[in-house]
């Protein structure tokens, strides 16, 4: 149950695999639960990152350790595939006389007794006389662990707390900004100090012996190796010593699985599969041994991944070699490179943050990193560069690179350095990902009639470019998207409306476009709750090509501009009250009502109108009813013109006198459902509400509640195609209403206040 059993439990989940997690621990969370102090990880928020995977559905053991309590042999029989995901939890020992003295800790079980004393909030006083661990404490090591362990020592109340390392600062592992903030908070460093011995008096420590020592020669790792300088000793008077050297592993529970010389139990690199079928391993208890958490939780996705392949009968044998988890390829880069290859951009450092002073964040284990505001954390976000491919999730290279494990460096070479930045307000591209497939050239050419694109060029200097060089924009490209939808790699994307573009891995939701009377198949690429994309659906319905309009007018459909509550004469208000107020107005108001419907709402929205029309006795008319929007005259402006045509509704510039009405004031109540009424004033009518999209422009609006696109509706549009078949398309709500009530529910609270 630490990062690396918890992430297996997530991915596995995420396939629909049962899980179940056995732990020796009374809490999940492994090291990140009992090594990383509170002060760098809040349990809190740990725990509520435990509690979301938790809530996937992951049963839980707790208590039970392998080999105690229940067997390995035993869960194997029990379940399908087991992952050995134990960590590292022995402290290594230094083998100096005098380690079993009471007052000798390991560096991790120091770290867990503290996690587990429960005295992080008591007195100071209290922490030291609960742990025992004195006024003084000597840790050795230098590594985070030894980090953790000096400024844990000195947060419970030690009064002097000493690190001893046999080399320099410069050699230490551990991150350099723990060894700085460790010395604010006032630990001694005692560099090439060794510790020879610890004495001690009545069974308890004493003291410590260390070797002074000087660097030699570089040792096989590059550093310089530590040499004693013949008798220079110095001894520190201490009550505790804390052995933070290193982790090894508690192998006990799981002796039938084969294991490293160093006790570290042998995975496979690629399945991840231990010597027992059926039986995987990953973090720190594999092959080379303890690492980062982060290091373990991307091994746990991996592992994750091949006990899918395992359960699906892909891996049938020990050690079966299962395809490379993902094709990547990197190009290496000199700090020279990356200032050329962004050299168009800024430079924005990260903002300097005002950590808690040393003096006071030493009393205690609250976190002293404050967290970034959210304004912090979008401007950190900002700095971003988008470098990754937007078209990671659909790129057909990576798709065979994996498919047929394609080794990237096989194909070493030459590369081109020619991406531009882009000015085309949708499509965005990348020469250098061109795989010169011409794709994108035929379909421009011979699908749309139009010659935007053509291969320029020969052999390795091939480039596909727009007619006459010129910038994709002011050739005869309209837009359509067609060669983006094409290209197989990301040499050709669209451009994302999102602040920062960064690689999406959508879902698909098929649908109607609702912007004319071609109702054509769409296909809404969604994240969260956001249309990312619109693409033509490749269905039967017609669409192979959507037009600029349908593929793009989504971003000012979605705009940040929208509507998101109701207002009563300029207040904000909830939906409910203004369904009300608009009522109420309109039962005490007995001049000429009008209702205006848009020729954009579905068949199902406008019987709800009509119902609400009927039964306030209003006119209904369509503003967009008749109105012609494309150039060949094939398309009319409302998606809908045949459904409201087919339920009898009068176009307003059929109504002949209306207009006039309105503009002399002898309509008295006027409620426009999705109509804008551009071009028409309503300053004489005494009662006007509007469900829109966006605020109406018109002056002295009294009531208006929010509307639906037809990205946030289920219904059905009524289309008339060129040869008089009449059919139904359907419209699927792709995301939440960003009004928070979709219109079909606003209608039926209006209908229900009316008629109730
Ligand atoms: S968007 Fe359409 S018109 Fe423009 S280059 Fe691509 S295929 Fe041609
Ligand atoms: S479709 Fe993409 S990869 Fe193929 S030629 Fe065009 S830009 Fe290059
Ligand atoms: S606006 Fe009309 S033609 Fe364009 S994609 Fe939408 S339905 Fe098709």
């Amino acid at each position: 149950g630490g990062p690396a059993g918890l992430s297996c439990a997530y991915f596995l989940r995420m396939n629909g695999h049962a899980v179940t997690i056995f732990d020796a621990m009374p809490e999940l969370g492994g090291m990140l639960m009992y090594g990383i102090p509170e002060y760098r990880l809040p349990k809190e928020v740990l725990k509520k990152e435990i509690d979301m995977i938790l809530s996937m559905g992951v049963e839980v053991k707790t208590n039970t350790k392998i080999g105690c309590d229940i067997a390995l042999e035993d869960i194997k029989k029990e379940y399908d595939a087991v992952i050995v995901a134990i960590g590292a939890w022995k402290s290594t020992k230094m083998n100096i006389p005098g380690e079993d003295f009471e007052g000798v800790y390991g560096g991790i079980d120091f770290l867990r007794n503290v996690a587990m004393s429960g005295v992080l909030h008591d007195s100071r006083e209290k922490i030291v006389s609960t742990l025992g661990v004195g006024k003084r404490v000597a840790v050795v090591g230098g590594g985070n662990t030894a980090m953790d362990a000096c400024r844990t020592a000195v947060r419970i109340g030690a009064d002097e707390v000493y690190t001893l390392y046999r080399r320099t600062r410069e050699e230490m592992p551990a991150d350099p900004v723990e060894v700085e903030e460790a010395m604010e908070e006032g630990v001694v460093f005692k560099f090439l100090s060794n510790p020879l011995e610890i004495i001690g008096e009545d069974g308890k420590v004493k003291r410590i012996k260390v070797q002074k020592m000087k660097l030699g020669e570089p040792d096989a790792s590059g550093r310089r190796s530590p040499v004693p300088i013949e008798g220079a000793f110095e001894e520190l008077e201490v009550d505790a010593v804390i052995i933070a050297i290193g982790q090894s592993i508690d192998i006990e529970g799981f002796e039938s699985l084969q294991t490293t010389r160093k006790r570290t139990i042998i995975a496979d690199e690629n399945t991840f599969m231990t010597s027992m079928e059926g039986v995987f391993a990953c973090g720190d208890v594999t092959n080379a041994g303890p690492d980062i958490a982060i290091a373990a939780i991307g091994e746990a996705q991996k592992a994750a991944f091949s006990v899918h392949k395992y359960l699906g009968g892909e891996i049938d044998h020990i050690y079966g070699n299962i395809k490379e988890y993902d094709f990547y390829s990197k190009r290496e880069l000199t700090p020279e490179d990356v200032r050329e290859i962004f050299k168009d951009r800024e430079i924005e450092y990260r903002p300097d943050i005002d950590i808690v002073e040393a003096d006071i964040r030493r009393k205690n284990f609250k976190e002293f990193v404050p967290i970034y505001t959210e304004e912090e954390a979008q401007k950190e976000a900002m700095r971003c560069l988008e470098c990754g491919c937007m078209d990671y999730f659909e790129c057909k290279l990576i798709d065979y690179a994996n498919k047929y494990g394609v080794a990237p460096e096989r194909f070493e070479g030459d590369v081109h350095n020619r991406r531009k930045p882009s000015t085309h307000p949708h499509i965005v591209r990348d020469p250098d990902k061109c795989i010169l497939c011409g794709l994108c050239v035929r379909l421009c050419e011979e699908v749309r009639g139009i010659t935007a694109l053509g291969l320029v060029g020969r052999g390795f200097d091939t480039i596909v470019e727009p007619e006459m060089r010129k910038v994709l924009e002011e050739t005869e490209c309209d837009s359509c998207g067609l060669c983006v939808s094409a290209c197989p790699t990301g040499a050709l994307v669209e451009r994302q409306s999102l602040i920062k573009a960064v690689p999406l891995n959508e879902r698909y939701i098929i649908s109607t476009c609702g912007l004319c009377s071609k109702a054509c198949g769409i296909k809404a690429a969604v994240y969260g709750n956001r249309v990312v994309r619109v693409l033509p659906a490749l269905d039967t319905r017609n669409a192979d090509v959507l037009c600029r309009k349908g593929r793009f007018m989504y971003i000012d459909v979605l705009s940040s501009n929208r509507l998101k509550s109701a207002y009563i004469n300029d207040t904000e208000c909830d939906v409910d009250k203004a369904c009300g107020y608009i009522i109420e107005e309109i039962r005490k108001n007995t001049g000429k009502k009008v209702v205006f419907v848009s020729a954009g709402y579905t068949n199902e929205l406008v019987d709800k109108v009509l119902v609400f029309a009927d039964a306030i006795g209003a006119e209904v008319v369509s503003g967009a009813l008749g109105q012609k929007q494309s150039e060949d005259n094939t398309a009319f402006f409302g998606v809908n013109e045949f459904g409201l045509r087919m339920k009898g509704i009068k176009a307003f510039e059929d109504a002949a006198s209306l207009k006039e009405e309105i503009e002399k004031g002898d309509v008295s109540v006027l409620v426009s459902f999705g109509d804008p009424l551009d071009g028409i004033s309503l300053d004489n009518v005494e009662f006007k509400a509007f469900m829109s999209l966006y605020m109406p422009k018109h002056e002295g609006v009294n009531a208006v509640l929010p509307d639906s696109s037809y990205f946030e509706i289920n219904g059905t549009f009524t289309r008339k195609s060129e040869d008089g078949t009449v059919e139904d398309r359907k419209a699927n709500a792709c995301i939440r209403p960003i009004g928070g009530v979709d219109s079909s529910e606003i209608l039926d609270i209006l209908c229900g206040k009316v008629c109730g």
